[in-house]
């Protein structure tokens, strides 16, 4: 049991280098993290906008092309009023004319539209652009200075985990399961020791009885109170001198 204790407590003493390592990148991370869901979330919308303006652009050149057909049709109506023999073709025919300059005023109207739309979605293309480039250069920037601390870090890093790998192969499952449930609902230190009968993790006093017990290295206790692993100073002090 005094082993098992011993290797937890190396195991946390890694872990507790690994996350000041882990501190020194500080909100990069997640700032890194941020900024390309900003940028992704910005390029999707300049690619949305440009999908509806080339929809418009699409649409307005199929009523181009229309506007043209009904022009051709309205030459042909025009010029079979010289050739009607009665009134009742004339009216019909008279009809048909307005009609389809009827159409062609529609979809000229549309088409000015259209144009307004597709001239109003690409000024907002415009504007999104250099708030996208400013946020890539950002994140340029972040990356970079990230990339230099994670370098810095490089070797001790892989050195802790080398090391963490060492520990965890020597843990038994349950155990190392119970620790880092413990650690990462406590985002941080799993095992408190008792230091002046008190939790080192929460400053509680652990009962005299308990403190007796946890001495004697026989069993596994958390406190009652943060519900850390608790061990005693002997198992942090042997873990420390033979790591
Ligand atoms: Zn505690």
């Amino acid at each position: 049991m005094q082993t098992r204790l011993t290797t937890l407590y190396q195991l946390q003493i890694i872990d507790d280098q690994l996350d000041e390592l882990e501190e020194l990148r500080g909100d990069l991370p997640r700032a890194v993290n941020e900024l390309i869901s900003q940028i992704q979330s910005i390029a999707d919308q300049i690619e949305a906008k440009e999908l509806e303006k080339q929809n418009s652009l699409d649409k307005r050149k199929d009523n181009d092309e229309e506007v043209e057909r009904l022009q051709n049709s309205l030459k042909k109506f025009k010029a079979q009023l010289y050739q009607v023999r009665n009134n009742k073709e004339y009216d019909a025919l008279t009809k048909e004319i307005d009609h389809t300059e009827e159409r062609i005023n529609k979809l000229e109207t549309e088409n000015l539209a259209i144009e307004d739309l597709a001239e109003k979605i690409k000024n907002e293309i415009k504007e999104l652009n250099p708030n996208l480039e400013e946020l890539k250069t950002e994140l340029k920037e972040k990356e970079a200075e990230l990339k230099k601390i994670i370098k810095s870090n490089e070797r001790e890093e892989a050195k802790l985990k080398e090391q963490r790998e060492k520990y965890t192969s020597q843990i038994k499952k349950n155990d190392y399961n119970t620790y880092m449930r413990i650690r990462k609902a406590l985002g941080g230190k799993a095992i408190a020791v008792v230091v002046r009968s008190a939790c080192s993790g929460c400053f509680n006093i652990v009962p005299p009885q308990r403190q007796i017990e946890i001495r004697q290295n026989k069993r596994m206790y958390t406190c009652e109170s943060c519900g850390r692993l608790l061990v005693s100073s002997n198992i942090a002090d042997s873990a420390r001198e033979d790591i």
